[in-house]
C-alpha cells in the first residue's frame, strides 16, 4: 500500500502532536506501508520522516523547487519529486495511493485536506480519507462538514467519504475498512 500524508510544517506544536506522528509513522513502517508526504524537515513532516527512515521504512517527499531552493527539503530523504507549482504537486500527492491521513496541521494541510474531499465528492478522487483527531484537533472541522451536510450544502451520503479516528493505530484498519467510493458519486455531488 501506499499512503500519502499531509502535515504540519510547524515544530513549535504540543509533544502529543509529535507522539501521534511517530506512532503513526511506526504503524506505517510496520505494516510495510510505503509513504509519500510534502518533504519537510522540520514539524511534523520532519518527525514523520525521520521515524521512518529510523525504521527502516519508505518516503517520498514531493516539493516544489521553490522550497528546494530555500532548502526545506528534507537531508535524509533520499526519493524526492520537485514540481513547478504548489497546484502540480497537490496533484501529485494523489496519484497512484491507497489512501490519504491527515494528521494535525495549519493552512497548509486544511487547504490539501479539503481540495482531496472536493475531489472525492466529484468522483475524481475515491480513495480513504482518514482524519486523525489528536487532542480533538478537528473537532470544529467535523462540525463544520456536518454542517454542511445538515443545512443542505452536501448531501448526507458525503459522510462516507471520511472517517475521523482519535489514535493513530485506528488509521489503518480505518483505510482498509473505508466504504467504496467511484466516480459516479458526481451525480450526488450537489442537491438539486
Ligand atoms: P501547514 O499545515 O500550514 O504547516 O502546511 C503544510 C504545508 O505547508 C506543506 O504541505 C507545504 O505545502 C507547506 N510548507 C510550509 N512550510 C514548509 C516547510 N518548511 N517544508 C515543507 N513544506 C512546507
Amino acid at each position: 500500500m501506499k499512503i500519502c500524508v499531509y502535515c504540519a510544517s510547524s515544530a513549535k506544536v504540543d509533544k502529543s502532536y509529535f507522539a501521534a506522528t511517530e506512532k503513526l509513522a511506526k504503524e506505517f513502517v510496520k505494516a510495510n506501508i510505503d509513504v509519500v508526504y510534502g518533504g519537510g524537515g522540520i514539524g511534523l513532516m520532519g518527525h514523520l520522516a525521520d521515524t521512518i527512515i529510523d525504521h527502516g521504512g519508505q518516503i517520498k517527499g514531493i516539493m516544489p523547487k521553490f522550497m528546494n531552493e530555500v532548502e526545506w527539503a528534507h537531508k535524509r530523504v533520499t526519493d524526492f519529486e520537485f514540481t513547478d507549482t504548489m497546484h502540480e504537486r497537490k496533484a501529485k500527492f494523489l496519484d497512484d495511493i491507497d489512501g490519504l491521513v491527515t494528521l494535525a496541521g495549519g493552512s497548509g494541510t486544511l487547504e490539501e485536506l479539503l481540495e482531496a474531499i472536493t475531489l472525492k465528492r466529484l468522483g475524481q478522487f475515491t480513495k480513504p480519507i482518514i482524519i486523525l483527531n489528536t487532542n480533538g484537533f478537528y473537532d470544529p472541522l467535523r462540525q463544520m462538514l456536518e454542517k454542511c451536510i445538515s443545512e443542505n450544502f452536501m448531501d448526507e451520503r458525503h459522510l462516507q467519504m471520511w472517517d475521523f479516528v482519535e489514535e493513530p493505530e485506528q488509521v489503518i484498519d480505518s483505510i482498509i475498512n473505508a466504504p467504496s467510493w467511484d466516480k459516479d458519486s458526481i451525480k450526488f455531488a450537489t442537491k438539486q
